[in-house]
């Protein structure tokens, strides 16, 4: 074997791995363009779900309070939200909200 057959060799060589190389690329790229899309339609899911829980929201009857029997009205402390009792006798709160206040009290107590 001659050294120009050599290198022919070697550059075929190098050409198969450069076509595996690339054909490894794009289907890594495939693949994480399918996870995007994936991701994309989660999100889309995810909106439509907190948009229908709000209209749910909006069409339910005004919360009152136990107590007093007077329509809750939105916290004012829009870092923790809930509903109140306008004469404090109490709150109203999603569970994500009481987990996050029970945590923030666990965390500031010494
Ligand atoms: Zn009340």
């Amino acid at each position: 074997m001659s050294n120009g057959e050599k290198d022919k060799l070697g550059e075929k060589l190098h050409d198969v791995e450069a076509a595996r190389e690339n054909e490894w690329a794009r289907k890594r790229d495939q693949e994480l363009l399918e996870k995007m899309r994936e991701a994309a339609h989660d999100n889309e899911a995810a909106r439509s779900r907190s948009q229908a829980s709000i209209e749910k929201l909006h069409n339910q009857p005004a919360a009152v309070c136990p107590e007093c029997k007077q329509e809750l009205v939105p916290n004012t402390d829009r870092s923790v939200g809930g509903m109140i009792c306008p004469q404090r006798h109490g709150a109203w709160f999603g569970w994500d909200a009481v987990a996050k206040i029970m945590n923030d009290f666990a965390h500031s107590k010494k």
